[in-house]
């Protein structure tokens, strides 16, 4: 059971999800705009925020940008333009998830159970992880307890899923990876093979990484590989 914020001017919808997301047990907030939603979000800290970008008075990418300067809480963003995917996910917006509308109640619930899921799966992970070395290759240092990536001690500004696809794929060097399965460990659902959102985060990453990004490799028909090349 979570608090969770839904923010969304549309009322019949926002009542819909609302009935659904108590039906699974948790508590839920409304916000019908912009600035209520950012209020909510500071005043009563929700464990997760359903925030739909087309919001009156302060639009859900603001929103997003102003609670994410403050707050890592979980945020699940709804847009009607799915071409502006690769901004909501970017670190300039900085939410975790997004669905495109129109959606099916069953694929948001979905959503939002991974979602829940990965707070959890975290909080564990965060007790375990301050015992673990850091992953090195060469010059790049891959901190789990502080979740800093580090190349010749510069920090590298990563979103917190790319800072987890890079764990995934530096822990295990040369495994070859499936999109699927990288989508099921480091987002906690299967999209069914049509989502873009790990080849996104892949881009961003490499960019991110300059030259060391090379070392992350497509693997044609399946996924992905951290291949560091030899040498010291
Ligand atoms: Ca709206």
């Amino acid at each position: 059971m979570a608090a969770i914020l839904i923010a969304e001017d549309e009322r019949r919808l926002s009542d819909l999800l609302r009935q659904h997301l108590e039906d699974e047990g948790h508590r839920v907030l409304q916000a019908f705009d912009g600035p209520s939603a950012e209020l909510v979000a500071r005043r009563d800290r929700p464990d997760l925020i359903v925030l739909d970008w087309m919001l009156p008075r302060l639009d859900g990418l603001e929103v997003c940008r102003r609670v994410r300067r403050e707050s890592v809480v979980p945020i699940l963003m709804l847009t009607a333009r799915s071409e502006e995917i690769d901004r909501v996910l970017g670190l300039e917006v900085g939410a975790d998830d997004y669905l495109t509308k129109p959606f099916s109640i069953r694929e948001l619930l979905a959503r939002v159970r991974a979602l829940l899921r990965r707070i959890d799966l975290d909080r564990e992970a965060g007790s375990a992880d301050a015992a673990l070395p850091a992953l090195v290759a060469g010059p790049l240092r891959v901190d789990l307890s502080q979740h800093l990536a580090e190349i010749d001690g510069r920090a590298i500004d990563l979103t917190p899923k790319e800072f987890e696809l890079l764990t995934m794929l530096v822990r295990h060097p040369g495994r070859a990876f499936s999109r699927d399965y990288l989508m099921d460990k480091v987002w906690g659902y299967d999209a069914g093979g049509s989502d873009r959102t790990v080849d996104t985060h892949v881009l961003r990453l490499r960019r991110k990484l300059g030259t060391i990004g090379e070392w992350i490799e497509t693997v044609w028909g399946l996924g992905y590989r951290f291949a560091r090349p030899p040498g010291p």
